[in-house]
Order: structure tokens, then C-alpha cells, then sequence
């Protein structure tokens, strides 16, 4: 059944790796501590329905989302649970409540905004979560802008601070640890100065993404926020994540095969220029798939039968072409693995000078999910 899926491109999602990934990373925090799945970007690549799903059905907290539409995305595919909006915007306030999302707190602005619309629909208590900038420097409250936040928090009842965060943004970087340390300390002074103005209400705090809940377990807090390692992508390798399973693989098949003399070239502007007689095979994949024209000329190879075969010239639009010379009986439907189990993702990523989460989130939309 699966090499009948398997045929075209496809990237195929493996969702015992995924429930494995998340008790992995469950197993490493108390177990009253919340876990936040980040399924952004559409489930970092994978898709995003079928993860929601397996992550309600495991007992996640809460789901986070980059943009609003992704958010009401999953509300249409019948997630139920609590979902974090990260990047909220005024345009969105209707799709928020309509949607029961919970956005992210990072202006007064839109804070005010919000309020506005609550009470406009007669909300109460409508969850928010207060981003605090412990040194990131991308979003959220300094020490001298919470104040503020607090004051227009409780001059009112439409919304209420469900939770305090922040991001670390060295977490994986063991040189980096005294700012990390620093920004622990920061943050916690946040959430006692936020604390102490809601005396009496809950307002959980989160600070940790999967190097941090690896790396920094005594911050855990009362939740985490679980991104790449759900997707089983080490980001240490010290061998503290070892048990992680990358949850996908892209591949495709090989549609047409032919001989070439030496001296022939190959693709556009000629860049391909064989250098003996060789089998060329052609395969249904672009940068229009997510596939880098960086990965052309030689830079990657994608595996045939076992073996690893180099892109020969320039990766195009919907095709790029690979050199099977010397591999026995190599033709049109055998499949062509371009990360997986013989080539990881992180490969990939170091050809191209970039990190995974660029690679998995470059797969474009025309590519085939298949969950097994
Ligand atoms: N929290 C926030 C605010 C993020 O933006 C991200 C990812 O970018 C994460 C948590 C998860 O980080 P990671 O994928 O490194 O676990």
C-alpha cells in the first residue's frame, strides 16, 4: 500500500514518529507541565490537520500558529482544543473570536483593540498571553513597557492574561549560556511583576522550545513550547536527543531515463556538462516543489536503488536531473528519495548554509501529504 502512495511526489508523514517525539520531550518535564505543540507554518511542512489531530488525541495543551488563517484553518478541520495565535493583527480581531483563537499579546495597540471588540460582543475573560522580550529583541514588553499592559489590563473584565511568555533565541548554543541565563532572569521578573498585579488569578508562564526543555529542564515553568523536535530534528548532538525520529520523508519517481555520450550537456544554460558516457534520469521535482536551485549542479544527491546519485545542471521549475550511471536497470516509477532515511533533512540544510525548519517549510503546497 505505501508504494503505491509513494508513487509521484510525495512527502510522507509518520505519525507513530511524531507521538514519539512528543513523549520523548513529555518524559523530560514533570508531568503537570503543559505542552504547547507548535504547528506554525503548517505543521513546519507536514501539514498541519493530521498533527493537530494526533496532538489533541495525545493531550497537548495548546497549539500555536503563526497567522490567524491557520489558526481558523484547523478550528475547520475540527481541532477543538486551545490554539495560540503568534502573530496577531487588528485586520484579524473578527476571525480571532469568531474562531475562539487566543492571540498573542505583543502591542498595546492591538491590545486595546481587542478589548474593544470584546466588549463590542459582549465577551468576559477572553484568553490572552502577555510576550515579554527577555532578549530576543523581535516582540514583546520590556520592564518599562509591562506597565502599561497592566494598567489597560485591569481597567477592564472583556480580556485576561492566561499566560506569560517569552523565546529564547540562543538556546542551542552552549557559548550563548550566560545571556540564556540572563534572559531566565529577566523573564522572571516579568512574570512576578504580572503576577502580582493579578493576585488571585492563574497566569501560567512558558519560556522553553525543545533545545531549552533538552538543555535548561529546571525552566520548564508551568508549560513549554514544543517546535522542531517534534518534527525529530536534533538540534543538539551531545547524544541527549537521540531517541528523536525524523517524522518525514520527500521522494518522488524517476519519469524518463536516457543514455548520453560524453561531452553532452545537460539543462539550462548548458551548466550540466558530462564528463564520460552517462544515464540520465529525469524526476518530477523543482524549485517549484521546494527543492533549492542551490541543491543543482552536483551540490546534493538524492538516493536510487540504494545509491546516491548526484543533480546534474540546474535544478528547474517541475524537473531537475540526476546521474544514475553504473546502477543496474535503473527506469521510469522507481522511486527517488531526496531526504529520508538514506539522506537527512539536516544534510540538506548544511548544502544549502541554512537550518532544517527552512527546508521542511520550503516544501510547497503542491506536493503530496501522505500520513502513515
Ligand atoms: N516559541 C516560539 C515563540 C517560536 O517562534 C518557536 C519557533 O520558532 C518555538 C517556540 C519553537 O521553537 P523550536 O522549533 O526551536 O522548538
Amino acid at each position: 500500500l505505501l508504494e503505491k502512495r509513494r508513487n509521484g511526489t510525495v512527502l510522507e508523514i509518520n505519525l507513530d514518529a511524531v507521538v514519539d517525539n512528543f513523549n520523548f520531550f513529555r518524559s523530560r518535564v514533570r508531568p503537570d507541565t503543559g505542552m504547547v505543540c507548535m504547528i506554525k507554518a503548517s505543521g513546519y511542512g507536514a501539514g498541519s490537520h493530521e498533527l493537530a489531530k494526533t496532538l489533541q488525541s495525545q493531550g497537548a495543551s495548546y497549539l500555536a500558529v503563526a497567522v490567524h488563517d491557520e489558526g481558523v484553518d484547523l478550528r475547520q478541520a475540527g481541532i477543538t482544543m486551545p490554539i495560540i495565535v503568534l502573530n496577531p493583527a487588528v485586520d484579524d480581531l473578527n476571525a480571532i473570536f469568531d474562531s475562539h483563537l487566543e492571540p498573542e499579546i505583543y502591542s498595546v495597540d492591538f491590545l486595546r483593540s481587542l478589548i474593544a471588540e470584546a466588549r463590542r460582543r459582549g465577551i468576559k475573560d477572553y484568553p490572552v498571553h502577555i510576550k515579554i522580550d527577555s532578549g530576543m529583541h523581535r516582540l514583546g514588553f520590556r520592564l518599562d513597557t509591562l506597565p502599561e499592559v497592566i494598567e489597560v489590563l485591569r481597567s477592564q473584565d472583556c480580556v485576561s492574561p492566561s499566560s506569560i511568555f517569552s523565546h529564547l533565541c540562543a538556546a542551542d548554543d552552549p557559548s550563548e549560556d550566560e545571556y540564556t541565563l540572563r534572559q531566565f532572569d529577566y523573564f522572571e521578573r516579568c512574570c512576578v511583576m504580572l503576577r502580582s498585579a493579578f493576585p488571585g488569578r492563574r497566569i501560567l508562564s512558558h519560556i522553553l522550545n525543545s533545545t531549552g526543555i533538552t538543555r535548561f529542564p529546571g525552566q520548564q515553568r508551568d508549560m513549554v513550547r514544543l517546535g522542531i523536535g517534534l518534527y525529530g530534528i536534533r538540534t543538539m548532538h551531545d547524544g541527549s536527543q537521540d531517541e528523536l525520529r525524523p517524522i518525514s520523508s520527500l521522494s518522488t519517481s524517476v519519469i524518463s531515463v536516457k543514455h548520453w555520450e560524453a561531452g553532452t550537456t545537460i539543462g539550462y544554460n548548458r551548466r550540466g556538462i558530462l564528463s564520460r558516457d552517462s544515464v540520465i534520469a529525469t524526476v518530477p521535482v523543482g524549485y517549484a516543489d521546494g527543492i533549492n536551485r542551490h541543491l543543482g549542479y552536483g551540490n546534493a544527491s538524492f538516493c536510487v536503488r540504494g545509491v546516491l546519485c548526484p543533480t546534474v545542471g540546474s535544478i528547474c521549475m517541475d524537473s531537475c536531473m540526476i546521474d544514475v550511471t553504473g546502477i543496474p536497470g535503473v527506469q521510469p516509477g522507481d522511486r527517488v528519495e531526496i531526504f529520508g532515511d538514506s539522506v537527512p533533512v539536516e544534510a540538506i540544510a548544511d548544502t544549502l548554509g541554512t537550518i532544517p525548519y527552512e527546508v521542511l517549510t520550503s516544501i510547497s503546497q503542491r506536493v503530496k501529504r501522505v500520513y502513515y
